[in-house]
């Protein structure tokens, strides 16, 4: 994924099959040359994403089963299952335990736990993990399920407690941190207190906006100068670091 010097960010999550415009999406991210995985949110989805975008340089896929469907999707996970050997990215997964999917929450550990253990015997996956309202619980499962030498997690949009940040460290995790974590005190405490070898940046277009449009990677050089701000460094070196870490992370 990182064999280019001349690459100007990174996505870490979007979800460009939801864009309208999916293939102009595409062909703006490659020639503003920003890595991208563009996750997706059902195992039904992956093959469309998968072949939109094996051609490219930039952007890769990511086979999910989003915690927000599992209550009507959890009957995919075999599907899950069939196309794990065909990407090393996995997401969105994880757990939501906010009030609308709360009623799901023994079906999502059920079908996280599986997604965990079957990572874990493949080896190398790297995963976009969701974990509102439900952070101790997703740590747990990622310490009892994914050994540090089998895989390695990527916590999308986190908003764990200083603990729970030394802790995810730990367990060998990154952070992807989008402009809306940013814009709150807590949020912002969270961004400035990540260890600098573990942040990646992501939009998670098109769920945010940014400038009044749904975001898309070529956004993220909103984020990385909201992040540089917030870390007193320039937006450049921050960019530098962020792409270092993929290829930390990816290799
Ligand atoms: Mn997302």
């Amino acid at each position: 994924m990182t064999d280019d010097v001349k690459a100007s960010g990174v996505d870490f999550h979007c979800h460009l099959d939801l864009f309208p415009d999916y293939e102009a999406a595409i062909a703006r991210t490659e020639a503003a040359r920003i890595y991208t995985l563009t996750v997706t949110t059902t195992p039904k989805a992956w093959m469309r994403n998968y072949e939109l975008t094996r051609g490219t340089r930039y952007i890769r896929a990511a086979l999910g089963l989003h915690p927000q469907v599992v209550a009507e999707r959890a009957g995919e996970l075999p599907l899950w299952e069939r196309h794990l050997p065909e990407t090393r990215y996995i997401g969105e997964v994880g757990l939501d335990a906010g009030p609308r999917f709360y009623k799901s929450l023994e079906t999502q550990k059920y079908v996280f736990r599986t997604i965990l253990v079957r990572c874990a015997e493949a080896g190398k996956k790297i995963l976009s993990v969701h974990s509102m309202r439900c952070v101790p619980a997703v740590l747990d499962m990622i310490e009892l399920y994914l050994p540090r030498d089998r895989g390695t997690v990527v916590l999308h949009w986190f908003t764990g407690t200083k603990s729970e940040v030394r802790r995810a460290v730990n367990l060998g995790c990154y952070f992807s941190v989008n402009a809306q974590m940013v814009k709150s005190d807590r949020g912002r405490a969270l961004v400035a207190d990540l260890p600098m070898d573990r942040i990646l940046t992501e939009t998670d277009g098109p769920f945010i906006d940014i400038n009044g449009h749904p975001a898309e990677p070529t956004d993220i050089h909103v984020t990385a100068d909201l992040v540089a701000r917030l870390r007193n460094v320039h937006v450049q070196e921050l960019a530098k670091t962020v792409i270092g870490n993929l290829h930390t992370l990816v290799d």
